[in-house]
């Protein structure tokens, strides 16, 4: 069955939520389809006005309800309710999320939205399963580790998975018992507003969730200085993050969590199986054409299999049908906006001036719309912008090794330090270069996030500080008290 749809008949609802209810503003923004270049709707950009009301919200919110100090199977049930009502309006979700991302409609309710589910399931069976802890010390005292939520935590998140990278944010958050202000990217925000609606719907208390909308520089940068905002968490490039801990900084200390951009390696030895090489390295470029965090961007070869392992991409790697999002089964994924396209084929372009070697693509494709034709670039040198660069597209650099430690030093990427995939069929290497590996996730003889969520997820080097998934989401989204009590005869 196909949830396909007509982009011109869906309604869009480009008010705030604030707690718990609509809040019009005036319009400031345009949100554009990339499936067709057409403007999908208009959106407000919270002041620093609305952001405090969102955070007062909040506040009371948490305070109010008890949320943070409820027994938390309270909060373990309030958080199925609000994932089962996700699942019951997947089809709703989907067409709100597909109209204005680079996400596919018939993609999203086994994807996206299933991920995102599990995910606030996960979170919010760990309500009752981590918490504080009594000590060794002196036999006449008791050393306790107590631990209590941080209060409200400000979310901001990008547009590459939209509905999940908000689930990243507001699982976490909401099961260790704080309330959440988020501002989703001003250029995919409807499913996530009706995402958060739903979480009204499932029973939480008004104000717990709140979403804002607007652009970093006006409402991101007002969220993450907010005096009572206790926590910042925010996935999107590596400049914007760096951006917000000066706004942080400038504004007092509070604790931060930050997903940033990639530049992933992808090693290939002489006695991986080429096919599944092949296999994992396309699929990872190519889906969501590249727009992802982890995309293996870098593919760097033994000289002896270099051949046949680009024979194989060259197969897998051929141009595809520009689709909308909204069409059943598109077969490919537009680029976000006409800028986006722009800088990528900018970054090729430049990658060749500076001598790298084209091997397919390299231009975009016809639309309407924004999509960009499969590319392959053998860059030349390690300073090559192809390399140095997160093009955030659907293009692979190509780079071939004589042995272990050249993959490796080629592997080091300067700036990024996300992720990186090998193959191989040798244990012991597979062990020694993970080991080596400058990055937060490595996979072995596969690329790409698995459904396990309890695998934290997080960036060494410029690509982030702090982790997503997994219990340390969660502990982060709480504080710790240690507490010596001398007992008494
Ligand atoms: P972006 O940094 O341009 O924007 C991300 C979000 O931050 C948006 O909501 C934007 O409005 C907001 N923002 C921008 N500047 C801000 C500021 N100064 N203060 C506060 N908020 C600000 O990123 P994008 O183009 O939306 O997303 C792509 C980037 O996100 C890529 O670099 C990608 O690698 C990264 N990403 C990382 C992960 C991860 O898990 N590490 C996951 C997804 C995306």
């Amino acid at each position: 069955m196909t949830l396909a749809f007509d982009p011109d008949s869906l309604a869009l609802d480009s008010c705030h939520l604030i707690g718990g209810g609509r809040v019009a503003d005036a319009p400031g923004l345009s949100v554009i389809r990339p499936s067709d270049g057409r403007v999908a709707g208009e959106i407000p950009v919270a002041g620093a006005d609305v952001v405090d009301r969102a955070v007062q919200a909040a506040r009371a919110a948490q305070s109010g309800s008890g949320w943070g100090t409820c027994p938390p199977r309270d909060r373990t049930r309030a958080l199925h309710r609000w994932a089962d009502l996700i699942e019951a309006h997947a089809a709703e979700l989907a067409r709100l999320e597909a109209v204005v991302s680079t996400r596919p409609v018939d993609e999203l309710p086994g994807g996206d939205i299933a991920v995102t589910a599990e995910q606030i399931r996960f979170f919010a069976e760990l309500a009752d399963k981590e918490g504080g802890l009594s000590v060794p010390t002196r036999e006449t005292s008791l050393g306790l580790i107590l631990d209590a939520p941080v209060g409200v935590v400000g979310a901001i998140t990008p547009w590459n998975f939209p509905l999940s990278m908000a689930g990243w944010k507001m699982a976490p958050a909401l099961a260790a018992g704080n309330a959440v202000v988020l501002k989703p990217s001003e250029m995919t925000p409807f499913a996530t507003l009706r995402m958060a609606e739903l979480s009204v719907e499932a029973g939480l208390p008004p104000g717990l969730v709140n979403v804002i909308l607007g652009d970093g520089a006006t409402t991101g940068a007002a969220l993450v200085a907010h005096p009572d905002v206790a926590k910042v968490s925010f996935t999107g490039s590596t400049g914007a993050g760096a951006a917000i801990m000066g706004n942080v900084a400038r504004s007092g200390v509070k604790p931060l969590t930050l997903e940033l951009g990639g530049k992933s390696p992808q090693l290939v030895f002489a006695d991986a199986d080429l096919d599944l090489a092949a296999d994992c390295i396309a699929r990872s470029i190519l889906f969501n054409a590249g727009q992802a965090c982890v995309a293996g961007a870098r593919v760097i070869v033994a000289q002896a299999v270099a051949e046949p392992l680009l024979e194989r991409l060259i197969a897998r790697m051929q141009p595809r049908a520009a689709s909308p999002t909204w069409g059943p089964q598109p077969e490919y994924y537009p680029i976000i906006s006409a800028r986006q396209s722009a800088r990528i084929d900018g970054i090729v372009q430049a990658a060749r001036a500076a001598g790298a070697e084209l091997l397919i693509g390299g231009a975009p494709q016809e639309g309407p719309g924004f999509f960009y034709a499969p590319t392959i670039l053998a860059p030349g040198d390690a300073t090559n912008p192809a390399v140095t660069e997160e093009i955030f597209g659907p293009v692979l650099t190509f780079e071939t090794f004589a042995d272990e430690q050249q993959a490796l030093l080629l592997a080091d990427h300067p700036t990024y330090g996300l992720c990186a995939g090998l193959y191989t069929r040798d244990l012991s290497r597979a062990l020694r270069v993970v080991r080596r590996l400058q990055a937060g996730t490595v996979w072995v003889n596969r690329y790409g996030r698995s459904r396990d969520h309890i695998l934290p997820t997080g960036g060494w080097k410029q690509s982030g500080l702090g982790h997503d998934l997994g219990r340390e989401a969660y502990l982060a989204c709480r504080r710790r008290k240690s507490v010596l009590i001398d007992l008494q005869e």
